[in-house]
């Protein structure tokens, strides 16, 4: 499965318009912080107790993975030509 159709996927299980309400692209902007969040807490106990649950953390990157994709859909890209986008952005930055 590429990116691609995982995001293609990922749309398919929600109601989406195009364009996307504000309350659309509120709500997985929200979500995606939110799994963000969950990423967060899994680093603040590693550095509050010492350990790293790994299989918890990979799923919460899944869930931000998720509603990543969503806002691709929503926002009408292509995952593949963001992450294009972002690389080249930083290759400028790290310079030659
Ligand atoms: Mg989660």
């Amino acid at each position: 499965m590429t990116i691609d159709d995982y995001a293609a996927w990922a749309a398919s299980t929600a109601k989406g318009t195009q364009p996307p309400t504000h309350e659309r692209l509120s709500y997985l902007g929200l979500g995606l912080a939110g799994e963000a969040g969950e990423v967060a807490e899994h680093i603040k106990k590693l550095l509050r107790d010492g350990t790293l649950d790994q299989a918890a953390m990979a799923e919460e990157l899944g869930d931000v993975v998720y509603y990543w994709a969503c806002l691709c859909a929503a926002l009408g890209r292509k995952p593949s030509e963001v992450l294009a986008a972002s690389k080249a952005k930083v290759e400028r930055r790290l310079g030659p």
